[in-house]
């Protein structure tokens, strides 16, 4: 059941006149998930639904709309609104970590912000409390709206490129220069954090404080990781290939400079839509990692390695399939034990669906 994604032309939405509005870098994050939107609120959650349902055939316009994402107060150079969506915590229950999930920084990606989508939908219907999610579907709205889209943000920079890494102008020099012969794709910009989209990802870095952050991409199909050891070995029909850090990306930034784990997930098309069971085993995997891997930064004890971590290489996974309703048991006798359960070393247990 594979879906297309070239884009959808929609009337209107390719004439829409970004209104120059003013960059809001640094506003804090709505108080998603309560409250009434005002009427301000709704027109920006209608401009960000605009800018990622009118191009993307896998997005539908109200589905986007009801899915419950707020305005960030962050807007992209040509003034799209970017939209966020919390998963808070929910008492008496204390979230293991913080887990920040970004798609869409490279605009021409689609399938990186359609799948952000589908685990918003599964969010929406299974958050349980036990991670603080905070979720940005699309981070690079003018790229996706170029027309054709563009990895690249209106002003032509790679935003993957334009975070603040140690010497970041040396770098760019030996990078941009010399290693890709001044490719415009990768153009890095003239500083680190040069713009609005990147300055407002690292502003959500600082002020969320995510013990992980899982960031979409495509078109590679592997698994990318940086920072500390014990990374996944596959999640779903991702397998680990490291593909090495670059000067100013988000892996380096994060992962090697801030030692979080940062999870790269380079889908295997950028215009096919991976089919619904493999987004959801590669999200279930996912939720088994992070659950096995990462916690919240002031429980870490100090002296823990990470590879201390269970090792995860025997596991034999089932993927969930159906209806995780019906998953309730992981008996021996149960029909559904392959759909709903994964097997360790030793056991069976249900799968987490988060
Ligand atoms: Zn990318």
């Amino acid at each position: 059941m594979i879906r297309w994604l070239w884009p959808v032309m929609v009337s209107g939405v390719l004439a829409m006149s970004p209104p120059a509005l003013s960059k809001a870098r640094g506003a804090e994050a709505s108080d998603a998930g309560t409250g009434q939107d005002t009427a301000s609120e709704q027109a920006l959650i209608r401009r960000g639904c605009d800018a990622m349902a009118g191009v993307l055939g896998s997005v539908d316009m109200n589905d986007c709309l009801n899915i419950g994402l707020k305005p960030s107060g962050a807007f992209t150079v040509q003034g799209r609104p970017i939209l966020v969506r919390e998963y808070p915590p929910l008492a008496p229950r204390e979230p293991q970590a913080r887990v920040l999930l970004v798609g869409g920084i490279h605009g021409d990606e689609y399938s990186s912000f359609s799948v952000v989508f589908r685990w918003l939908e599964v969010l929406n219907e299974h958050h349980s409390g036990l991670f603080h999610w905070r979720v940005i579907p699309g981070l690079n709205l003018d790229g996706l709206n170029a027309g054709p889209a563009e990895r690249m943000n209106a002003n032509g920079i790679d935003l993957n490129r334009n975070f603040p890494t140690p010497n970041w102008h040396e770098n760019k020099q030996e990078y941009w220069v010399e290693f890709t012969g001044r490719d415009p794709r990768r153009y890095p910009g003239e500083a680190p954090l040069s713009e609005p989209e990147s300055q407002y990802l690292f502003d959500e870095i600082e002020r969320f404080k995510p013990d992980a952050i899982v960031a979409l991409h495509a078109p590679y199909g592997i698994l990318d990781f940086d920072g500390p050891k014990n990374p996944p070995h596959h999640l779903g029909y991702l397998y680990l290939n490291r593909l090495g850090t670059y000067p100013g990306s988000l892996g380096n930034f994060a992962g090697v400079q801030r030692k979080l784990p940062v999870i790269t997930m380079e889908l295997p098309h950028a215009g096919i839509m991976p089919t619904r069971e493999q987004s959801s085993q590669v999200w279930n995997d996912l939720i088994y990692w992070l659950k096995r891997n990462v916690q919240r930064q002031e429980r870490r004890e100090p002296e823990q390695k990470s590879d201390q971590v269970a090792d995860n290489s025997g596991i034999t996974p089932a993927y969930l399939s159906g209806d995780s309703a019906s998953c309730m048991t992981c008996q021996p006798e149960s029909s559904l034990r392959q759909n709903c359960c994964r097997r360790d070393s030793e056991s069976w247990n249900l799968l987490v669906v988060e």
